[in-house]
């Protein structure tokens, strides 16, 4: 009998360089897959072309690789995977849980707000579309009820996704497959067992659940880390300015994303090879004492 090997990965977004809150997130599902004697993979979530522009995802590989990062197998890239993700939509046609939608974005500004800031929808075109009006994306029906999971940070946590979320867009007006789908067929793809990644996405963890049901898909475990915040407060990210990591000087950033996720280096560790950092992180990794919080300023 074979026993199953844990398997994590990084997603990022190539929609600008890596950062300090990035790297917290590929040091922490890579430490918590490599304690476990497991695989890490990473994938570049470039389904939403638009914001990504060419040769940012092969800079944060370039940034990875002089952080000493070492993934296993070919980097998933979404963008070629549009065929998988059709086929995905057309299996939640077959089972009559997706719908076209006609609305537009400014048609749904008066919805109600979700936690994340995207828009209920409030079910216009869930019985079909309005006469006289042209489908332009692909909605999945949710059901109601509670979708509840047990992350191994925040907590138990629990959405009523019909309240909460609405039914949510699989493919958009322009086109695109959205992120909620290409996640979950690129984890399922991937075999990923745990999803460790920044709690910004704690909320779409129950739509990500929903879906892999419907999909008949595994569920991963889930384990969501702080969220770097700025000065004032906002997540660090491309849109805040949050600094590229400097390539030359990798090992004291990596100690502080350590010591960011509850971890205690020592000192001297700011001043060790990168062969030193890793050697030391991987020993003394404990997912434990990360802070059960979302977000934590820098
Ligand atoms: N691509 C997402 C991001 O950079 C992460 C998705 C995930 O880890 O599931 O925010």
């Amino acid at each position: 009998m074979s026993i199953a090997v844990p398997v994590g990965r990084f997603a990022p977004s190539p929609t600008g360089p890596l950062h300090f809150g990035s790297l917290v997130a590929a040091l922490g599902s890579c430490l918590e897959a490599r304690a476990r004697g497991g695989r890490w993979l990473v994938r570049m979530e470039d389904v939403d072309e638009p914001r990504c522009p060419p040769g940012v995802g092969s800079g944060i590989l370039r940034t990875l690789e002089a952080c000493g990062f070492e993934w296993d197998g070919p980097v998933l890239v979404q963008s070629t995977r549009g065929d998988r993700y059709r086929e995905a939509l057309e299996t939640l046609k077959a089972a009559g849980r997706v719908y076209p939608c006609a609305c537009t974005r400014r048609e749904l500004a008066d919805s109600a707000l979700a936690p994340d800031g995207a828009h209920v929808y409030p079910g216009t075109c869930r019985h079909g579309v309005p006469e006289g009006r042209v489908a332009r994306s692909w909605r999945l029906r949710v059901d109601a009820g509670a979708v509840c999971f047990n992350d191994a940070i925040q907590g138990r946590i629990s959405q009523d996704l019909e309240r909460e979320a609405g039914d949510f867009v699989l493919l958009r007006a322009d086109g695109y497959f959205a992120y909620q789908l290409a996640v979950v067929v690129d984890d399922a793809d991937q075999g990923v067992t745990q999803v460790v990644r920044g709690a910004d996405l704690l909320d779409s963890t129950p739509r990500q659940i929903f879906l892999q049901r419907c999909l008949g898909l595994a569920v991963p475990t889930h384990a969501h880390l702080p969220v770097a915040l700025n000065a004032d407060g906002e997540k660090l990210s491309k849109q805040t300015l949050a600094p590229a990591i400097d390539e030359r000087t990798v090992v004291p950033v990596m100690v502080d994303a350590l010591a960011f996720l509850g971890q205690s280096p020592p000192p001297e560790l700011r001043r060790a090879a990168t062969a030193d950092f890793w050697r030391w992180a991987r020993a003394n990794w404990e997912m434990s004492r990360v802070p059960r919080a979302r977000g934590l300023s820098i």
